[in-house]
C-alpha cells in the first residue's frame, strides 16, 4: 500500500484531513471537558455551542437569509424524497419533476407512491441521462404544487448549468452531492437538502433548508416525527439528532470558511476537474462518457476505449494498489467514477492522472 491514499469514493467520502485529525484530537476529551462530545447530552451547553456554530457556518457559506430554516435531519437524503411530498404536495395540483438521473427517479416514484400526479418536465432516459441541456428553457406547468430537481447527479455524472424558471411555484433541489461545492442563489430555491456524506460530513445527518412559509402546507394526516415544522419549532431537537455527525459539519464549515468560502473552494473545485476531464480528453485511451457542457465537477464518470470492462477491472485494481480508492464506477452504470469533492486535494488529482497516463501507456 502506497504511504499517502487517496480516496475517491462517491460517499461516504473524503474529508478534509485537518478535520479527521481534529476530531481525532477532541474525541476522547472535548475541549478540556474530560468527555467526548458522542458522550454529551444534545440538550447540553456544549452540544448548544457546537450546533449553533454549524447553522452559523452554513447561513455563512450558502449565503442563506433569515426567510430560511436551517434543520440536521435524519433518514438520509432517501427519506427527503418522501418527506417533502408528504409536507409539500397540494391535492388537485402535479408535482413538477425533471428526472436527470437515478436520485430524481428515486424521488419521483416516492411521490407516485403517496398518490401524486406527475407534471414530467423533463426525462433524461431518452439519452440515458448523458446530457442535461438547457433547464432554463424547460416548461413547466403553472399549476405545480412545487418542482424537484437533482442538480448534481451522482450515478451519472452530470451537472445543472441553470435551473429551470417556476416562477412562483417552489423550486425543490437534492444538492447532496455538490452542495457548497460551487456558489447558487439560495433566494431561487424554496427547500434545498443533501445527505452529509458527500460533501459536508459523515452519514447519518441530512441537511434542509426550507423557507419558512412553506413548513405551513403540511396537512394534518402526517405523523409529528415527519413534518417539518416538528424540527422548525425544535430546532433540530425534536428527538435526539446525531449529535457526532453535526460535530462534524462544524468542522468541515469551519474549515471551509478558513478555505475562503464556497467561491475559493469552486475556483479549486474549477482547476481540479478541468485537469482530469483533460486528462480524459486527451488520453485515446479514456473517454468521458457524459456530454462535455453538463459534466459534474464533482463526479467525473468515464470508460476504458468503449467500456472495456476487463481493462477496467484492471484499472481499478491496480490504481488501489498505488493508493487511488474508489474509483469503480456506481453498480447501476459500471465504468469508473472519480469523486473529486471539495475535501479532494489538487495532489490527488494529479497524483491520479499521472496514474491515469501511465496505465494507458502501459496498457494502450
Ligand atoms: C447519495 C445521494 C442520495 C442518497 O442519499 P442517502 O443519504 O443515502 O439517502 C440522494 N441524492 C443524491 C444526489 C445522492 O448523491
Amino acid at each position: 500500500m502506497a504511504n499517502e491514499v487517496y480516496n475517491f469514493n462517491a460517499g461516504p467520502a473524503v474529508l478534509p484531513k485537518e478535520v479527521m485529525i481534529k476530531a481525532q484530537e477532541e474525541f476522547v476529551n472535548y475541549h478540556g471537558c474530560g468527555y467526548g462530545v458522542v458522550e454529551e447530552s444534545h440538550r447540553a451547553p456544549l452540544f448548544d455551542e457546537i450546533i449553533q456554530s454549524a447553522e452559523a457556518n452554513l447561513r455563512k457559506l450558502m449565503d442563506i437569509s433569515d426567510d430560511y430554516e436551517v434543520l440536521f435531519l435524519q433518514g438520509g437524503a432517501s427519506l427527503q424524497f418522501a418527506m417533502i411530498p408528504m409536507n409539500l404536495a397540494i391535492p388537485g395540483k402535479k408535482i413538477g419533476f425533471c428526472d436527470t438521473g437515478e436520485w430524481s427517479h428515486k424521488a419521483l416514484k416516492e411521490a407516485k407512491i403517496l398518490g401524486n400526479d406527475i407534471d414530467m418536465i423533463y426525462d433524461g432516459s431518452a439519452n440515458g441521462f448523458k446530457t442535461i441541456g438547457n433547464a432554463a428553457s424547460w416548461k413547466v406547468d403553472p399549476q405545480d404544487a412545487y418542482v424537484h430537481i437533482c442538480v448534481n447527479n451522482t450515478i451519472f455524472g452530470t451537472e445543472y448549468q441553470s435551473y429551470p424558471e417556476t416562477g412562483d411555484i417552489p423550486l425543490i433541489a437534492d444538492m447532496s452531492s455538490d452542495i457548497m461545492s460551487r456558489t447558487f442563489d439560495m433566494n431561487k430555491f424554496a427547500l434545498v437538502f443533501a445527505g452529509a456524506q458527500k460533501n459536508m460530513g459523515p452519514a447519518g445527518v441530512t441537511l434542509v433548508v426550507i423557507r419558512k412559509d412553506l413548513a405551513e402546507r403540511c396537512p394534518e394526516t402526517v405523523p409529528t416525527m415527519l413534518r417539518f415544522s416538528t424540527h422548525i419549532k425544535a430546532k433540530s431537537l425534536f428527538n435526539t439528532p446525531n449529535t457526532f455527525g453535526i460535530y462534524i459539519i462544524r468542522l468541515v464549515s469551519e474549515w471551509m470558511l478558513a478555505q475562503g468560502g464556497v467561491p475559493a473552494i469552486q475556483k479549486k473545485n474549477e482547476e481540479k476537474a478541468a485537469k482530469l476531464y483533460a486528462a480524459i480528453d486527451n488520453s485515446g485511451f479514456f473517454r468521458g462518457t457524459c456530454d462535455k457542457a453538463d459534466r459534474s465537477k464533482m463526479n467525473v464518470c468515464f470508460r476504458i476505449g468503449d467500456g472495456n470492462e476487463e481493462l477496467e477491472k484492471k484499472f481499478v485494481a491496480e490504481a488501489k494498489a498505488a493508493g487511488l480508492v474508489g474509483l469503480k464506477g456506481h453498480r447501476a452504470v459500471g465504468g469508473l467514477r472519480a469523486s473529486i469533492y471539495n475535501a479532494m486535494p489538487l495532489s490527488g488529482v494529479e497524483t491520479l492522472i499521472s496514474f491515469m497516463n501511465e496505465f494507458a501507456r502501459k496498457n494502450g
